[in-house]
């Protein structure tokens, strides 16, 4: 894997890495760690693992792929890297993405894009914004990789390279040391090739921190423990508004092909309503640049960030505005406005209040069709008899689209993309995407970057805190 980063630099996923000696040093106290114990193909102990740029490591610059972050170096691990580290695995390099997360295709980067190659010779989008992360996994430069999910950034990119992509529950994760982005919504998520892969890496950092003040607390971990596992026959929800005319043939084709894979394996399908889900993509638009402009505030050139050249005695504003200007890239400039828009005044009664409503509606829409109790919610954790298990829809609608088809788009239709993957963001849900094949075929996920292989990405979405049948329900469509 530490080769193949090597060999397949030119598809710019992978944005920074360790120089040889401290790879080997590190692989040798890996393989230290490993011996005497049996391979377990869920442990990162000894495993190479990649870090989306948004995710403070001490040994590798953090840029969040922006040109104000270009020169800084965090003084802190993130948790979720130490945790990773003190599982044995080996952190060995950074991932690209878009600029602080914001974006579809991983276009939008201080390092250039993340391109997948395709044999045809046409190049596609790698998803984004965990663009980088998703492609490493898929040319196999590591074991693992962590990415952060605001409204589908690991499950798009999953969709799009024949990945597995995993946001867990908001608030399991810690957030400390990861680059804020919206904070009511971000998430750390995890790509892999197997939901073995995605799923030990998520055990290992599963863990509450008392440094991020939104960390699930113990004692609210311990009553989702408590919930009862249902029986191995699912009733598996299947939402009437994710098939919008829009989809495309093969995406609708993979949906069938899993509805039918579940039947076999015994369990139901039962057609569901989630009405909220039309006017979920608008709400999130409004939410996150808000959350995103206040977040971004701090990158002044005073504070934070690299400050413009030849600017020194000015006037602060003068100072600040250049500073901003240069350092962020039009994608941030245009959230940066329309945060500041929806927040202001005369704004943000009929937008940033009614997106929250909107954004409650979306929750609401959940618990309604789930049968496990939504414990942030409710005090009961007994199962109804009314409702699913989990949801399963697509997780976007087309197959990878090609970079040239995109050059030119406008920044909306990069919005539409995220159509069924902002619900769950905004309820906090657990959600996994799964690549599900497009027609019949062996499944091998190098061939599958490569555009030989064609995947659709499948979600499946779970009730708060039931990450573990998310999880369990991804591996029988894999
Ligand atoms: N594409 C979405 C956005 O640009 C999602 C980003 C994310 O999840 N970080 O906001």
């Amino acid at each position: 894997q530490l080769d193949n980063i090597v060999r397949h630099s030119s598809l710019n996923a992978v944005v920074a890495t360790p120089n040889r000696a401290s790879i080997l040093a590190a692989a040798e106290s890996a393989d230290n760690a490993s011996s005497g114990h049996d391979v377990d193909s869920r442990s990162p102990r000894g495993r190479v693992i990649l870090v989306k740029d948004n995710i403070c490591t001490t040994e590798f610059p953090t840029t969040a792929a922006s040109s104000i972050l270009k020169s800084f170096k965090s003084p802190y691990d993130a948790t979720v890297v130490k945790l990773l580290q003190d599982a044995g695995a080996l952190i060995a390099g950074k991932t690209n993405m878009d600029e602080f997360g914001m974006g579809s295709h991983n276009m939008h980067s201080y390092h250039g894009a993340t391109k997948m190659s395709r044999v045809a010779g046409e190049e596609r989008s790698a998803g984004g914004s965990s663009g980088g992360s998703a492609l490493a996994v898929a040319m196999d430069q590591c074991w693992a990789a962590l990415g952060t999910d605001t409204g589908g950034s690991v499950r798009l990119p999953a969709a799009y390279t024949g990945t597995v992509g995993f946001k867990p529950s908001y608030g399991l994760l810690s957030r400390w040391g990861v680059i804020a982005y919206a904070n009511s919504l971000d998430t750390v998520g995890i790509l892999g090739n197997s939901v073995d892969s995605v799923e030990g890496t998520f055990d290992a950092i599963n863990a509450y921190d008392p440094q991020d003040p939104t960390s699930l607390p113990l004692s609210t971990r311990s009553r989702l423990g408590q919930r009862k596992t249902s029986s191995s026959s699912l009733k598996i929800g299947i939402p009437l508004e994710y098939n919008i005319s829009t989809l495309s043939p093969a995406v609708r084709e993979a949906w069938k092909r899993s509805m039918r894979q579940l039947q076999e394996r015994g369990h139901s399908l039962h057609t569901v309503r989630l009405p909220a889900t039309q006017h979920a993509l608008s709400a999130y638009y409004v939410l996150a640049p808000a959350e995103a402009s206040s977040n971004l505030a701090r990158y002044d050139g005073v504070r934070y960030g690299s400050r413009a050249e030849g600017i020194d005695g000015t006037p602060e504003s003068v100072l600040y505005a250049k500073t901003r200007g240069e350092g962020f890239g039009s994608e941030v400039q245009r959230r940066i406005l329309l945060g500041a828009f929806t927040l202001s005044a005369q704004a943000i009664d009929n937008y940033f209040i009614q997106a929250q409503k909107v954004r409650r509606l979306v929750q609401q829409d959940f618990d309604r069709v789930l049968r496990v109790p939504n414990t942030l919610v409710e005090s009961s954790t007994e199962i109804k008899d009314e409702g699913v298990d989990v949801l399963l829809c697509p997780t976007a609608p087309t197959l990878a689209p090609q970079l040239s088809e995109l050059q030119n788009q406008d920044p909306l239709q990069a919005y539409v993309n995220d159509v069924f993957t902002v619900p769950a963001s905004l309820a906090g849900l657990p959600a996994i995407s799964v690549p599900v094949d497009v027609a019949e075929q062996s499944r091998q996920p190098e061939l599958k970057a490569q555009g030989i292989q064609e995947s659709a990405g499948m979600q499946i979405i779970g009730q708060y805190g039931d990450d573990k049948a998310v999880l369990d329900v991804a591996r029988e469509l894999m």
